[in-house]
């Protein structure tokens, strides 16, 4: 059908659409309120379902563990999956909190004086050294 029925410049009527995850092929809802909360002209289609958005770093971001870091020198290495260790300093931590071995960081990797070295580095996820309960005894 086409035809003007209003001539108004209402903003685009969003509807929820259901999209297909890239990585694990399942379905998610795309919601009419993403859509409009994203910039204007065509929003952006998201390409991952919530869940891998939430579990993978942004593009162009990597993640690892503190390996070990020295307060004093004030340097440390990431452990990787897919690569090596890979160096860090202190002054690229984006929050100033305090570094623990096992420590979840996501970073960007760039160039240091002594080759790669992690940049723009958050903390996801502290490895708290108190005892935390074990939630995880519970089956489907
Ligand atoms: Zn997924």
């Amino acid at each position: 059908m086409v035809g003007k029925s209003h001539l108004g410049r209402r903003s685009i009527k969003f509807v929820d659409e259901t999209l297909y995850c890239e990585r694990c092929g399942i379905s998610f809802l795309w919601t009419s309120e993403e859509q409009s909360e994203s910039d204007t002209g065509a929003p952006a289609q998201p390409t991952l379902c919530p869940g891998c958005r939430y579990l993978l770093p942004q593009p162009g971001r990597e993640r690892g563990l503190v390996k070990w870091f020295s307060h004093k020198k004030r340097y440390g290495f990431i452990a990787r999956a897919d690569h090596g260790d890979l160096f860090f300093h202190r002054s690229e931590l984006v929050d100033n909190v305090r570094l623990h071995p096992g420590d979840l960081l996501e970073f960007s990797v760039g160039e240091g004086k002594r080759g790669p070295a992690a940049i723009g580095i958050t903390v996801l996820k502290p490895n708290s050294p108190a005892h935390s309960p074990d939630d995880t005894s519970r089956n489907d």
